[in-house]
């Protein structure tokens, strides 16, 4: 029987792009972020955490949506 040595640690899986920066995040990093939405974002990139910008962005868009049926 043949008894080939696996390294499961070099093997990488892509698990999303961030959804800000399009960067993508691989299985062997665990620095980035999952929302309720299934979004993925980076915890360190290049202008801090995506995760806040999108937060921010989202705020604004809640912001504007507030006008909607009053
Ligand atoms: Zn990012």
């Amino acid at each position: 029987m043949a008894n080939k040595t696996w390294n499961k640690s070099k093997t990488l899986i892509i698990c999303g792009w961030c959804n800000v920066c399009q960067k993508e995040l691989l299985s062997n990093e665990d620095g980035w972020i999952v929302n309720a939405e299934k979004k993925h974002f980076c915890h360190d990139g290049r202008d801090g955490s995506c995760f806040d910008k999108y937060v921010i962005e989202q705020k604004n868009i809640a912001e504007d949506a507030t006008y909607e049926g009053n």
